[in-house]
């Protein structure tokens, strides 16, 4: 399948994605991501995490693979995409687009989405610290905002702090646990209202406007959505204070 000059060839590949265990698939993708270096021993796990993660590390001489079981069942041929995702990052090989755009495309099928779902729901342990601050009560600004945007309409999900005062995730919504978690950077006297309200306005609208899922594209604020986030009288100011944060 090499040319001998140890440029890659990419296009022989389909005939020989049939029947080939996990350990085949990467150990081809191996010889032909590193022609010239002897695969080394590889041992592929597939493990019972949360989400549909994997990872790959190099250690003593070995390849070790561990792959989400969420994928344990997938094709070949998303097998062999993933295979080169992984060597690719660990040796820094630039892999043409056609693997990580073969791997979301499966991610994104409703059908593993779904399984994806009902595997973090179980698995996935999930702090909510409840509604109550030192400051602010996350369960009245949802009723409050509920009912002045949404005709009171929004079912209220669960409703907690996070635990450490994060800048980098000011509040975010998970559908898996139906929870809408808000930095505890904003129950501090020192950061205004406004910029709390906005962002739980925000966590809200994802409530409303499920993802976009379309061919390998996940879109979360969809146009809709930020048409809608518009509505909300003072986000120009509100946005200004996020930045300052
Ligand atoms: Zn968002």
């Amino acid at each position: 399948m090499q040319d001998g000059q140890g440029s890659l060839d990419f296009s022989a590949l389909q005939s020989s994605l049939f029947f080939e265990t996990p350990e085949e698939i990467y150990a081809r993708v191996f010889r032909i991501l590193k022609p010239r270096t002897p695969v080394p021993g590889l041992r592929i796990e597939f493990c019972r995490f949360a989400n549909p993660d994997s990872f790959i590390r190099l250690e003593n001489g070995q390849l070790h693979v561990r792959i989400s079981d969420l994928l344990q069942g997938a094709p070949a041929p998303v097998t062999e995409a993933l295979a080169f995702i992984l060597l690719g990052k660990l040796y820094r090989k630039t892999v043409p687009r056609i693997y990580a755009h073969r791997y979301r495309l499966y991610l994104n099928r409703r059908d593993f989405r779904r399984q994806a779902h009902l595997v973090r729901q179980v698995r996935g342990r999930k702090f909510v610290s409840g509604p109550e601050g030192k400051l602010h009560n996350l369960e009245e600004i949802f009723d409050r905002l509920n009912r002045t945007y949404f005709d009171g309409l929004l079912g209220r999900p669960q409703l907690g702090w996070s635990r450490q005062a994060s800048r980098s995730m000011l509040g975010h919504f998970d559908p898996s646990h139906n929870a809408i978690i808000i930095s505890r950077i904003f129950d501090n006297p020192d950061t205004p209202p406004l910029a709390l309200e906005y962002v739980m306005f925000h966590e809200m609208l994802h409530l409303r406007y499920p993802v976009d899922h379309s061919g390998a594209r996940r879109r979360v604020h969809t146009r809709e959505f930020r048409e809608e986030e518009k509505k909300f009288p003072g986000w120009k100011e509100a946005k200004e204070i996020l930045k300052k944060l």
